[in-house]
């Protein structure tokens, strides 16, 4: 592999010029109750949750309804109070077969009143009567998963048993339009300076860095005022603007200078890395004692009032695009469920009422695009992908190979260290859809390591 090094990383681009997160970034985060949400029991890509509740059940705020049925699921929750009115069965043929558990929520519910003026919320907690096991009991009992995108379960990542050093706090959110992440610093600093305390004490850690890209100075300054007055092991550090920053190995690479080897997880150089929402997420749990219902989400590009909410989980995307005055543009569009880069397209020349389904855990972002037909033409080796990969990939060969089918010549190629970050389709002045590709043949080659086991 040919590697290049840029910026703190090895490749990356800069995709855009900041002002597409000015839409969002500017305002608070604004609170939301729906009259009726849809939980779905498949929280992240191909992991599906067992639904154990049934049509007429009435539910409280919080209550368990669905539980794990396989490795890297979690627990899920009633994200409002209410009466179950449907349980949807979807029957998707990449995704397989799951529930969709429909809620009226009742009348009498202030989503404001789980969050605001709680101890946690104004000083930091004194977190010595936690012990690691209660902690990592808590994500498991809390349903807790990596929020950034990735949607692991964090207790499973908290229970290695190889020794940490370090705990990474990912909040470079160095995706276009998305503001989520930090509006929430800049909103909850205590809950989130709380949590990675706890974070580091469940990883039997010495320290913990906070990472932000330095388009966030305002919320760094926050947390870091938050930490002038303490002794805690936690550092803020503020990392070059550059996508993909916020790749869990380019984190690394950019803050702790080494590389994970291939095939390894973090845990090999004594380290985790956690979203920095997810760090909240285990304070609201541990003193709020409030599982992982709500997040805070992005919605914005062509929408009238681009703006961060905070949401129950399964939220309707259509009431979403609807609070935040509808669709603005009357050319062709595109939208996007998470960020431009890596996100899905959930649906092109909408009016913003046909949108299927609701907040999930990972959902970072709703984006309206302008939408354009992309035609390919064929490669002409100038080499811009491999220069940008952060990866330190050939997408062209991976590319060529993924076309003729050559599963085996795309892992030779290390098409399964591929991140999809979609950089080298970026910059691919023949439009190649190369990230795309890639990506479908790096699930292939997993899906068949799965049914050799795991070979
Ligand atoms: S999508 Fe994959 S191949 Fe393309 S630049 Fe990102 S890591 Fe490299
Ligand atoms: S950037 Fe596009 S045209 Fe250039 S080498 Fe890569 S695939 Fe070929």
């Amino acid at each position: 592999m040919k590697r290049q090094l840029k910026s703190y990383f090895y490749g990356g681009i800069h995709p855009s010029d900041g002002t597409d997160k000015l839409l969002s970034n500017q305002t608070p985060i604004k609170y939301y109750v729906p009259k009726r949400i849809e939980i779905s029991m498949m929280q992240s890509i191909g992991h599906v949750s067992k639904c154990i509740v049934d049509i007429g059940d009435r539910v409280t705020l919080g209550q368990l309804i669905g539980i794990p049925q396989e490795f890297g699921t979690a627990n899920i929750h009633a994200s409002v109070p209410g009466i179950i009115l449907d349980i949807i069965k979807v029957d998707d043929e990449h995704d397989g077969v799951y529930d969709v558990v429909v809620i009226e929520t009742d009348n009498n519910f202030d989503i404001n009143e789980l969050y605001h003026n709680k101890d946690y919320s104004k000083q930091l907690k004194d977190i010595s009567s936690y012990s690691r096991e209660t902690l990592i009991s808590s994500m498991k009992d809390g349903g807790i998963i990596g929020m950034g995108g990735a949607g692991f379960p964090t207790h499973i990542k908290y229970e290695t048993n190889k020794t940490i050093d370090t705990v990474l706090i990912n909040a470079a959110e160095c995706e276009p339009y998305l503001t989520c992440d930090h509006r929430i610093m800049l909103e909850f600093p205590f809950e989130i300076i709380n949590g990675v305390n706890l974070m580091i004490k469940a990883a039997n850690a010495n320290k913990a860095t906070i990472c932000l890209e330095d388009n966030k100075a305002d919320a760094a300054k926050k947390l870091q005022e938050i930490l002038e007055n303490s002794n805690l092991p936690i550092k803020v550090k503020l990392l070059a603007t550059r996508y993909p920053q916020g790749g869990e190995r380019q984190l690394i690479q950019a803050v702790i200078k080494k590389e994970i080897p291939i095939g390894k997880l973090p845990a090999e150089l004594g380290v985790i890395v956690s979203n920095v929402a997810t760090a909240k997420a285990l304070a609201d749990m541990t003193f709020n004692e409030t599982p992982l219902i709500t997040r805070c989400i992005t919605i914005t590009g062509f929408v009238n009032k681009p703006s961060n909410y905070m949401v129950p989980i399964g939220t309707l995307l259509n009431d979403l695009i609807s609070e935040s005055g509808g669709i603005s543009i009357d050319g062709d569009n595109k939208i996007i469920h998470g960020g431009p880069m890596t996100g899905t397209c959930i649906a092109s020349n909408s009016n913003g009422n046909g949108l299927i389904g609701g907040v999930l855990k990972i959902s970072s972002g709703i984006v309206v695009l302008g939408d354009e037909e992309i035609i390919e033409s064929p490669c002409i080796r100038c080499g811009r992908c491999e220069r940008v990969c952060p990866a330190g990939l050939a997408p062209f060969k991976i590319d060529f190979a993924a076309i003729e089918n050559d599963l085996s010549l795309c892992d030779k190629l290390y098409a399964t260290e591929c991140i999809s970050c979609g950089a080298c389709s970026y910059v691919c002045p023949a439009r190649r859809e190369l990230a795309w590709r890639i990506t479908i043949a790096k699930n292939e080659i997993f899906n068949q390591r799965h049914k050799n086991g795991g070979k």
